[in-house]
């Protein structure tokens, strides 16, 4: 470490670094017992500090340099003194990892860790960058969600610490584990399949992933963060491990944006590709964070599109896409009645959610239909979106909902949006489906739905199962080297003509 921390001096000594950002140095031991970090912040910080209590639990130890001083940490602080500018900590890896029990499955040679259980920040940050290296022993990876910046000539990798809304803890992962850059609908997912106990199928994985990518690709021709971190945790318990290919699934907003899935790893790709989690999950990147209290918005478009989006992608047929945004529509408004959407998700019960989750959805779709009806098939919630996308997208901060139902209203031909958010968020009942369902032939039967041609709006019901691009992906996903820009782009470019024909 000593050695890298020459390094980093000499910089500051040719003047290149100098008060132009927060640098960290970051190095994992060969067992993966212990995170070395050398944490260099600009001159003006008084030290470091914790996001998270439990930070100080996995500090083992932390130096002052020059000086050489001993830090003793208060609970969230390392402090620097007079003519100290750097400073070297330890942290145990091995425990930080297994503070977390959905992480207790992996195998020895990769560990996964929340970083805000190692990242001590500079305090105050200010508004420089914080740009962070990682010195990598031989046949050690790194997944982070941040930027990626150039690697060094030395081949280190290096990052810069996004703005971001921070919905969860960010997930890092260290060792040996199978990291994929897929390039798939116009965007570069960095996908990290962690290793298990179990042995799994790692290239089933990536094409699962890119399966998903592509369907989420339907609503405008492109994922929608074209630099999404994507993590995959094993969770078997033994070979012939019989639970759900993908028993929990999320999306984390800090640092950047990432997918966690955790996953049975002995399932196979078609176990994988019938499963809604990840089309769910990916969808939810199509808009940004809203503020948590308001998370029927952010759930109800998920709910409604992964149906959508897994009949374009050819995994449902548009009956059964239909037939289930029907079945959930009746699930939540049988769901606490009594209460609106904004109440019913605070009370966290079973009831409590199908309320949140498929109240929004019904918004989402009622405000799809419209804009069809009104444009006459011109316009439509993936154009909205996709104009989302370009203007705002990621997005470094957290909205409100009636913000962001104001700004899908400014990117529509017609305002639909925010009338329907300011109807139905604090009303007690239901979204009012029946009406629309009616108008696009869509009756809902003991055993599936039928469609009535002749309703009004039948060609609405078709045209959004339809949607505007179809995914096709027949290829194996193809995994390519960070550094082969030549070989990036021709893979992007043949995966891209494979989703989306
Ligand atoms: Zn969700």
């Amino acid at each position: 470490m000593r050695n890298l921390l020459c390094v980093l001096l000499a910089i500051w000594t040719f003047g290149v670094n100098a008060n132009q950002r927060h640098d960290y140095l970051v190095t994992a031991a060969a067992d993966l017992a212990t995170l070395t970090v050398l944490a260099c912040p600009r001159d003006s910080t008084k030290g470091l500090v914790a996001t998270t209590d439990l930070a100080a639990r996995f500090l083992r130890r932390a130096v002052a340099l020059p000086s050489g001083r001993s830090i003793r940490p208060g609970t969230r602080r390392l402090d620097l003194s007079q003519g100290e500018r750097c400073i070297e900590y330890v942290v145990d890896l091995a425990g930080a990892s297994k503070a977390n029990q959905r992480y207790q499955r992996l195998h020895r040679s990769n560990r996964a860790v929340a970083i805000p259980h190692w990242l001590w920040l500079p305090d105050p940050p200010g508004a420089i960058p914080i740009e962070v290296f990682f010195e990598l022993l031989e046949e050690q990876k790194v997944s982070v969600p941040w930027t990626e910046l150039p690697a060094q000539e030395d081949g280190r990798p290096h990052y810069r610490i996004p703005n971001s809304p921070r919905s969860d803890d960010g997930v890092s992962v260290f060792g040996r584990f199978e990291n994929c850059r897929l390039r798939i609908a116009g965007a570069n997912l960095r996908v990290a399949a962690v290793r298990g106990t179990v042995a799994g199928h790692p290239q089933e994985l990536f094409n699962w992933v890119a399966n998903a990518a592509a369907n989420v690709a339907t609503s405008y021709g492109r994922f929608p963060n074209e630099l999404a971190q994507i993590i995959l945790i094993p969770s078997a318990r033994n070979a012939g491990d019989r639970e759900e290919p993908v028993p929990f699934g999320k999306v984390i907003r800090d640092g950047g944006e990432a997918v966690v899935f955790f996953i049975n790893q002995q399932r196979r790709q078609a176990n994988f590709v019938a499963d809604w989690t990840a089309t769910h999950e990916f969808a939810h990147l199509l808009i940004p964070y809203i503020n948590n209290d308001e998370n029927w918005i952010s759930e109800g478009l998920a709910s409604y599109y992964q149906n959508v989006l897994m009949a374009r992608g050819g995994t449902y047929s548009a009956a059964k896409a239909w037939r289930k945004i029907v079945q959930g529509f009746k699930r939540g408004e049988k769901s606490v009645p009594h209460l609106s959407l904004q109440n019913a998700m605070p009370i966290g019960s079973w009831d409590g959610i199908m309320k949140t989750y498929w109240g929004g959805a019904a918004i989402f779709m009622m405000a799809d239909v419209e804009l069809r009806e009104h444009s006459d098939g011109a316009d439509s919630l993936d154009q909205v979106l996709e104009k989302l996308q370009a203007c705002c997208l990621p997005s470094s901060r957290s909205w409100n909902g009636r913000r962001f139902f104001r700004k899908l209203d400014q990117l529509s031909t017609t305002p639909v949006f925010e009338q329907l958010y300011e109807r139905y968020r604090d009303a007690p009942g239901f979204p009012d489906y029946e009406a629309y369902l009616r108008r696009l032939g869509v009756r809902l039967t003991s055993r599936n739905v039928k469609f009535d041609r002749a309703a009004p709006s039948a060609a609405v019901a078709t045209a959004i199962m339809a949607g505007p691009h179809r995914a096709r992906v027949n290829e194996p996903a193809v995994c390519v080297a960070p550094d082969d820009q030549n070989l990036a782009t021709r893979n992007a470019v043949r995966a891209a003509s494979a989703a989306l024909q």
